[in-house]
């Protein structure tokens, strides 16, 4: 396990490489890696490219500050999303990071309502046959954070309605691979709708998927089995 030092400086990294991926816009994305006793996450409202190890905010699983400010740093804010974050690392110990974002193509279909169905054998990179959409509620409410959680059940991503994506992982830069991955489903999914709903694989030949992954692909098949 890297020490809390380690951790800050790879996850304002991450928060950088999900910047420099396209999938961010403005500062709506948020990131959190778990530590012992909490998370740390992103701070609301600042810019990646100002962002220091030090912005990053402490919280345990309940919202309580961690660590107090070092002397002569204000205390961030967490981003308004911590519940979701939180909610996550409590619901999921196998999860060590969360990602959120309003990622174009993932947003547009969440703006519908719609579940990422079997179109294409990469959705089964997130867990299972399809990619939930969580329902639509108020940013930073409980309501929101217990959808997510519902829609994470067996899976490492879901879309928010009217809202973006969440992505899990083991470490931030598996989070940060599957949250570009829901994203190229979803414009694909979307290019794919202009001839009509696509035809969906069936459970068994998505089973054979996630087989193959778990003996073929070993290094997705850890995430996307688990
Ligand atoms: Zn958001």
């Amino acid at each position: 396990m890297p020490d809390q030092q380690d951790l800050r400086e790879q996850l304002v990294a991450c928060a950088r490489r999900m910047q420099a991926s396209g999938i961010n816009q403005g500062t709506s994305g948020n990131l959190s890696v778990r530590i012992p006793g909490g998370m740390l996450i992103t701070p609301s409202s600042l810019p990646y490219e100002q962002m220091q190890p030090g912005d990053l905010v402490a919280l345990d699983l309940s919202g309580k500050p961690l660590l107090s400010p070092e002397p002569g740093r204000p205390q961030r804010r967490p981003s308004s999303e911590w519940r979701l974050h939180a909610d996550v690392l409590a619901s999921r110990p196998e999860v060590q990071a969360v990602l959120h974002c309003h990622s174009i193509h993932a947003t547009a279909l969440a703006c519908h309502g719609r579940d990422i169905p079997p179109f294409h054998y990469m959705t089964a990179v997130a867990g299972g046959y399809d990619i939930r959409c969580a329902p639509y509620a108020t940013f930073g409410t409980q309501a929101l954070s217990d959808g997510v959680v519902a829609a994470l059940e067996g899976r490492l991503a879901c879309l928010m309605a009217q809202h973006g994506q969440v992505a899990v992982g083991p470490t931030l830069d598996r989070a940060l691979a599957l949250a570009v991955e829901v994203e190229t489903l979803a414009r694909i999914y979307l290019q794919a709708l202009a001839l009509g709903e696509p035809p969906l694989l069936s459970s068994e030949q998505m089973e054979q998927v996630r087989h193959q992954f778990r003996t073929v692909l070993y290094g997705v098949a850890s995430a996307a089995a688990s």
